[in-house]
């Protein structure tokens, strides 16, 4: 295997894909993008970014420092009757909308060399043995060969259902609900708002905007009828919530809403294919840190591949520094979760964080990395 250039595509234009293909151009690959959204676009994510990225953002010129953004240094978290607990947060971080920081990303990744095709979908993929390629199949009806393919669409795509991926047929009792909305909170604070079945975050964003997203319950959207319905019957039932829903301007139409949020482990490299992002692992949006694990992982990812001297070292050398550097957070990050979402779970972990703040750091350093 030749170890200069390199022909990769990237599925999937989200920041797992967008750093990567920004570090692949830099390392002298010529890199093909394919996303099937058209940037600018909104997507369900909380948009608090933990500063172990920091350093590697600044370093490569991919932090964001043209906008203003909040500095986010301090937890508060409420149980369900809404009682709450504040505490420093330890590494921290900052707070920026994915409508500007994926565009900002792509056009980085343009002006590098990055070919991009976007509003497109990869509705196929078949890795050929006989001659060592990959064979994509687009939504254009277009094809294209490869000899190196990273996955990174993110938490599930019907690619996951083509590659046989066993979590994508486990359904998932999770819905996602974001807003963005002007409020009176503080910009310092990144907040967790527990509600039965699930909980809310709350932080502040660009532009004086606070970003408002929270983990739900299918079966409850199902029974209520209608996402405010839902909103009112059930995360209003903690006063927090319900003061922050009645006295917020709410700036989209709608909410941007998923469903199928599947937090089932998954494998780092399938069929060839390295997955980046939350395709090889989504960690529970409460650690705050599937974005850090999706540029991280995009790092690793491009590590490997310009220092495997075959394909399977590469495959051998991501999955191994994956796995070292995410799996533990990820089954963390589920533990935790559990105590998430109930009366009595909620109490429980307001009582940790309130009596014994060690614990709750521990736990916080298990569900992140360091700086890197
Ligand atoms: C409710 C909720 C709150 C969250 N809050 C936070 C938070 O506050 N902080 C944090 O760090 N993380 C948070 N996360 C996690 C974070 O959003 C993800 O970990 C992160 O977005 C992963 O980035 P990614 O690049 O892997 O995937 P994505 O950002 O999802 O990007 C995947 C991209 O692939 C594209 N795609 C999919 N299929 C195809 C295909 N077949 N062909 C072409 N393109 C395709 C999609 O359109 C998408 O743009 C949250 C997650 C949820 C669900």
């Amino acid at each position: 295997m030749e170890r200069q250039k390199k022909e990769v595509v990237i599925i999937g234009g989200g920041l797992a894909g967008l750093v990567a293909s920004f570090l692949l151009v830099k390392s002298g690959h010529q890199v093909i993008l394919i996303e099937k959204k058209v940037y600018p676009f909104h997507r369900v994510c909380g948009e608090y970014i933990s500063n172990e990225v920091r350093h590697f953002l600044k370093r490569n010129g991919l932090f964001p420092d043209f906008i203003d953004m909040p500095q986010i240094t301090k937890f508060e978290f409420s149980d369900t009757q809404g009682k709450s607990v504040r505490l420093p947060l330890d590494l921290g971080g900052f707070g920026i909308s994915r409508f500007v920081l994926d565009e900002w990303l792509y056009h980085l990744a343009i002006n590098e060399g990055v070919e991009f095709r976007t509003g497109i979908q990869v509705t196929g993929l078949e890795f050929d043995r006989k001659s060592d390629l990959f064979h994509l199949t687009l939504s254009d009806s277009s094809e294209v060969l490869a000899p190196f393919v990273f996955g990174a669409f993110g938490k599930r795509s019907k690619l996951d259902k083509s590659l046989n991926r066993r979590f994508f047929f486990q359904r998932s009792p999770y819905i996602g609900v974001k807003y963005h909305v002007k409020t009176d909170f503080l910009r310092d604070t990144v907040a967790l708002h527990n509600f039965h079945g699930g909980y809310c975050g709350i932080n502040a964003i660009e532009e004086g905007k606070f970003n408002l997203c929270y983990l739900g319950s299918r079966e409850q959207l199902r029974h209520y009828g209608t996402i405010a319905e839902m909103e009112q019957q059930v995360l209003w039932k903690n006063p927090l919530l319900e003061r922050i829903f009645k006295e917020s301007e709410f700036l989209f139409d709608k909410p941007e809403v998923i469903n199928e949020i599947n937090f089932e482990p998954k494998l780092p490299v399938e069929n060839h294919v390295l997955m980046l992002g939350d395709s090889a692992g989504l960690i529970t949006p409460l650690c705050g840190n599937g974005m850090a694990m999706a540029i991280h992982s995009a790092k690793i990812a491009v590590e490997a591949l310009n220092e495997g001297k075959s394909r399977e070292h590469v495959e051998r050398m991501y999955a191994q520094n994956w796995n070292e550097e995410f799996r533990r957070r990820l089954a963390v990050g589920r533990t935790v979760q559990k105590l998430f979402g109930s009366g009595r779970g909620s109490v429980i972990a307001r009582n940790l964080i309130e009596h014994v703040p060690f614990a709750a750091n521990l736990i916080m350093r298990n569900t992140h990395g360091q700086p890197f």
